[in-house]
Parts: C-alpha cells; structure tokens; sequence
C-alpha cells in the first residue's frame, strides 16, 4: 500500500485527477495526512472518497509502541513501522519550544564506533512519509493541531545517516516545512551528517535554509578513521572543503559535533580545531561520550571536560557543552531499539 504522507498537495492531486474529482480536495487530503487521522475522521470528504483513500493508502505509517518519560521533560518514543521495525526517537522540551529528534533509517551502514544504530547495519531506507510520520504522530499525541503546534523544532539526529537516504530527506523537508501542511520552518530544522562531502555540496544546492551539523569528532585524518568508517572515504580536508562550500553558498552558521574522548580532546586537538573552523561562522557542541558498556573507547571526566572546553573557548572558537536531557530513561541513540527488539515488541 502507499503512504499516504509520501504525497505532495501535487502528488495528490495527480491521484484525484485520474480519479475525477476536483482539485480543491488536494489541499484538504493534504491537511488531514499532517493531522494524522484516519479516512473516517476526513469529515469534509465524501464517503466514496474515504473509502477508497482507506482502499489505496496507509494513514498512519507509524505509530508510537511505547514511551518512557524522563524527570526532565524527556519522552522517549519506540515506534513501529507498517512492517513491524521499530524506531526510536526523542522529544526534548527547551524554552523555546518542542525538538524533536527524528530517525531516517532503520538501522545504520556508517558503522561509527561510539554509536549503537549502527551495530546491526542497515535494514531499510525510510520514506519521506515515515519520516514525516515521526513528526504528525508525536504533534497529534500531544494534541497539537496544524495552528498550534507541539513539535516546533527537528533534528534530523535519530537512526541513521540522512545523505545516505538523500532524495526521501530532501522531499520530507520540504513536506514538513510546507504551508498548507505542519509547517514548521525550515530555520528550525538541523540535518546532522557524519560527512558525505559530496552530498553536503549537493544539499548545498538545494537551497533550502535548514542548519547543517557536521558530527566531527576528531582533528586529525588517523583518529576520525579510528573512530568513523566513513573518514576513509572523505578525509577531513574533503568534508570542511564541502562545508566552506555550504558556508559560503547559504551563509548559515553550521555547527560541529564533538564527542569528547581520551584520544580527541588534547590541548592540541583544541588548535587544530580553531584551526579546521577558520572562516567560518562555527560553534561546537561538544558532547560527554555515552558509552556502551562493552565499548572499547574512553570517556573523560566532567573535570577534563570543562578543561577541553576552556582551551577552546581561550582559542576564540565558540563552543557548549551539550545538556545531557532524558538520561534517566534510555541511554544514546539506538540503545533502546535493541533492547525492546529482543524482548520480542
Ligand atoms: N548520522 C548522522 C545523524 C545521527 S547521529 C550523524 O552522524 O551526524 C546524531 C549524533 O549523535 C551524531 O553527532 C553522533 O555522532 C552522535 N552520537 C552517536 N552515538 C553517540 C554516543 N554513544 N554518545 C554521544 N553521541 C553519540
């Protein structure tokens, strides 16, 4: 079956067309997708017409299986897809609103060592619709509408890499900032990447005005590699060539990603990274390594930690710790899926 929050208001009126019916319908089909009802509940569509969208299309392309709350605020969603994967995600409140941490994939083939969605490799791609789907279904959880909405905030920083499923990213970020639907807009929207620069460049010329993240994680080509598969197809000269490209074509600050490490946070990786950052306009999140219990890496203390961040805010590069929210209910990315996999949901 299609999903039906695949489609475009143009997507959908090409089906009414071949169906008869009149053009104003796209726009309302399209309105009830992003509220994420089922067929019965589209009131101002005939019963025919009902009928044959629950005939011909999935409306819930994914529904929440469970959710953990955390002291904070924090909810975290295990979701299952229409063929039975799960996903996970995250809901995180800050004063300006609600981010949502969306997945892209089921699974992972960028085999970072620190990261557990990728242990299992890739299992599929997930559609513009699935999502997109993460965003409805958690606005309509929380009884937000289209006008007044719950999510207001993405980060495309769940499962998966999104330029490794680069056309069903674009599409979804234009369906989720569009108008007529959820609208939220494309400046509060962050797309992380482990750093396909060739992507990066051709995201670049979509000129769409969302933040781009690169997860950089280390200063030197030898200590990304040991830590990133992905850095012995793109060295690091590559990628921040791709992100000065970005930087200079759309003039938005992008923020790097920095999982603080024994091996990664020298005083020296410190210049090197001003050093990397030059010219443009950067900040770095830098991020308390949460580790599997079986990892092989090593983290630092919160004592080193704040050292690491000294030597770089004394170098003039802008940087944060990130808030560790939601720690009490679930560890990093992936944790979760695996565990309630093999307790068979
Ligand atoms: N594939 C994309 C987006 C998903 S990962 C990317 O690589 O950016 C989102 C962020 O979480 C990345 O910066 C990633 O490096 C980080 N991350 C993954 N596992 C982590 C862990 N165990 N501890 C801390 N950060 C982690």
């Amino acid at each position: 079956m299609k999903i039906l929050q695949d489609y475009s208001i143009d997507e959908i009126d090409e089906w009414l067309t071949s169906l008869g019916e009149p053009k104003f319908r796209a726009k309302q089909i399209f309105e009830w997708a992003h509220l994420y009802v089922s067929p019965d509940q589209m009131t101002n569509l005939s019963k025919e017409l009902r009928e044959r969208i629950a005939g011909e299309f999935i409306t819930n392309p994914i529904t929440i299986a469970k959710e953990f709350k955390s002291a904070d605020g924090t909810i975290k969603f295990l979701y299952k897809l229409s063929d039975g994967e799960l996903i996970e995600g995250v809901l995180m409140n800050y004063k300006y609103g609600n981010t949502l941490c969306v997945s892209t994939q089921v699974g992972c083939r960028m085999g970072c060592s620190f990261c557990a969605s990728g242990l299992e490799g890739l299992t599929r791609n997930l559609t513009a619709g699935e999502i997109l789907g993460q965003v409805l279904c958690v606005n309509s959880y929380l009884g937000g509408t289209l006008a007044d909405r719950k999510v207001t905030n993405i980060v495309l920083m769940g499962s998966g890499e999104p330029l490794d499923n680069y056309d069903n990213v674009v599409k979804f970020i234009k369906l989720v900032s569009a108008p007529e639907g959820i609208n939220i807009s494309q400046r509060n929207i962050s797309l992380s990447t482990c750093g396909l620069a060739d992507k990066i460049r051709k995201l670049t010329d979509e000129n769409l005005t969302i933040t781009l993240t690169l997860s950089l994680h280390a200063t030197e080509d030898e200590t990304r590699k040991r830590l990133m598969r992905v850095a012995n197809a793109y060295s690091l000269s590559e990628v921040m060539d791709a992100i000065r490209y970005y930087y200079n074509k759309t003039k938005r600050r992008v923020v790097f990603e920095y999982i603080m490490l024994k091996d990664n946070t020298t005083h020296a990786d410190a210049l090197r990274l001003k050093a990397l950052l030059s010219g443009l306009n950067a900040h770095v999140n830098l991020i308390p390594a949460n580790l599997d219990k079986n990892s092989t890496l090593v983290g630092i203390t919160k004592v080193k930690q704040t050292r690491f961040w000294q030597a770089l805010h004394d170098a003039g590069v802008s940087a944060t710790t990130r808030r560790t929210l939601g720690s009490d209910i679930e560890g990093a990315c992936g944790q979760l899926k695996r565990r309630h996999a093999k307790e068979g949901l």
